[in-house]
């Protein structure tokens, strides 16, 4: 009885370790939790390091129109390109396609429309990925603008 109890154990922790163990290999976090708490606003550690979602339409880059690259707050990581944003009229900065590499995702959560979106550098939590059909072309990136830090283009 018992040893049915430690191999379910083990079984439960190889099938559901391997994202999480995957993403701690490859995506280890270039500060430790309280250097991310001295850098960041208590809101932007909420949502980057804590997983938290902005309040929608907080974010002034909602209405941004100018052209240039949305970076990660985290780590100035470029993410987005001004280019494949658009109004989702959601209340938040919203995207067709990230840049080449920028991002991870991890797996949906049960029940769950979306998977959470991780920048490819400093693993920050900056949003979420949706898909709008069975295409990888009929996504969107749905962005918390206080995750993002907009650089306009200069040219
Ligand atoms: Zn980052």
């Amino acid at each position: 009885m018992e040893r049915r109890v430690a191999l379910t154990a083990l079984a439960g922790l190889v099938l559901g370790a391997p994202l999480a163990a995957r993403a701690a290999a490859t995506h280890r976090p270039p500060h430790s939790d309280a250097e991310w708490r001295a850098m960041l606003s208590p809101a932007a550690y909420h949502v980057l390091r804590q997983g938290g979602t902005e309040p929608a339409f907080s974010s002034p880059l909602v209405a941004e129109h100018r052209a240039g690259t949305y970076a990660c707050a985290g780590c100035r990581r470029p993410l987005f390109s001004s280019k494949t944003k658009y109004d989702a009229h959601t209340g938040y900065p919203s995207f067709r396609a990230a840049l080449p590499g920028a991002i991870t995702t991890t797996a949906r959560a049960h029940g769950k429309p979306y998977a959470p979106v991780h920048c490819a550098r400093c693993d920050s939590h900056v949003g979420r990925l949706y898909r709008d059909g069975p295409k990888s072309a009929d996504s969107h990136y749905s962005m918390n603008g206080i995750a993002l830090a907009f650089l306009p283009s200069t040219a």
